[in-house]
């Protein structure tokens, strides 16, 4: 989808703000005395949303963690259009990018953005929110995200701010949610309704299904990874078991949080399963045989290395989390 106003990439692809002729000269200066590998190519608009099913719009983020070249884009965020207006689901890792989802959003329609929905806390699903301030929607999110989002708030900026960089960083906020969902609810967008459902811990203590009934798409956030290793926040023992239950649902399609725009239940499912059962059986055993968190970290779960993008920089992250909670079984 073509960018139609007047913001441009700059030519390292690192930020999205108006070139005028002084910034332009401006940025031809700080190339010149640029190390040359920070400029690759410019790229085109990054949030390129498909229509995955009649008024379903989805945008697929990038296989990686946060960088000042991909602005924080490494999660999907999907909306959906009824007949008296959109709710956006998850809003990328960094203000522009929410910013651009919006600019997304207004080239397919012009309703009011009335619910900001968020599946769960990670600020790769939430720093955008602020781009959709102006519209005054209701954010929306599990019961838990409020509490979960005030105690990590300063730590999550800061984190984030590092990774993103001043420029890719700018104008991202945690928003609190307005709305907390604590028991299944609908809300209505004119001719179709979303059903949000919060779940017991399990990627983390605050992730919400969000199920469009009348194309029965179901929105799973990070419940499920595809392609992109699992990143476990909550309980694995929680999560592998409301996969067991996911995995008796009927859907036309789901959007998992990182993987492809859309995905059939139950195979969707069985990647991520048979990931979180390794780490799990692998760190019982080890536990049961009296080794130590800096064993286990180098062995558990490795029969899935080659299996999935990032298991570098997230499985012994997952190893720890599991020992933790498993230790106590
Ligand atoms: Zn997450």
């Amino acid at each position: 989808m073509a960018k139609t106003d007047d913001t441009k990439q700059t030519a390292c692809g690192c930020g999205a703000y108006p070139l005028s002729r002084r910034n332009l000269f401006g940025a031809a200066l700080a190339l010149a005395a640029a190390p040359l590998l920070r400029y690759a190519p410019a790229q085109a608009a990054s949030v390129e949303p498909s229509e995955v099913a009649p008024g379903i719009f989805v945008h697929q983020g990038r296989y990686e963690v946060q960088s000042p070249d991909n602005r924080g884009d490494i999660a999907n965020a999907s909306f959906v259009v009824g007949s008296d207006g959109v709710a956006v689901i998850d809003t990328s890792g960094s203000a522009k990018m929410g910013a651009e989802l919006r600019e997304a959003i207004r080239a397919v329609t012009d309703k009011p953005i009335k619910y900001v929905i968020n599946t769960h806390m990670h600020p790769d699903h939430v720093l955008g929110n602020a781009a959709f301030s102006q519209d005054e929607p209701e954010f929306v999110g599990h019961y838990k995200l409020a509490r979960a989002l005030g105690t990590r708030k300063e730590s999550y900026l800061a984190a984030n701010k590092q990774m993103l960089g001043p420029e890719a960083f700018e104008g991202s906020e945690i928003i609190l949610p307005t709305r907390l969902i604590k028991e299944p609810t609908k809300i209505d967008l004119g001719g179709r309704e979303l059903l949000l459902e919060p779940q017991a811990t399990a990627h983390t203590d605050n992730d919400l299904i969000v199920t469009d009934t009348k194309t029965d798409t179901l929105f799973l956030g990070d419940l499920l990874f595809s392609v992109h290793v699992p990143t476990i926040d909550g309980s694995i023992k929680g999560w592998l078991t409301l996969l067991d239950e996911m995995g008796k649902r009927n859907a036309a399609r789901v959007v998992p949080g990182h993987g492809p725009k859309t995905m059939e239940l139950p195979q969707a499912l069985e990647p991520e399963q048979r990931y979180l059962t390794a780490v799990a059986d692998d760190v019982r055993r080890q536990i049961a045989e009296g080794k130590t968190l800096s064993e286990a970290a180098k062995t558990a779960g490795f029969s899935e290395k080659d299996a999935w993008k990032l298991f570098g920089q997230y499985h012994v992250r997952n190893v720890t989390a599991a020992f933790a909670e498993l230790e106590w079984d």
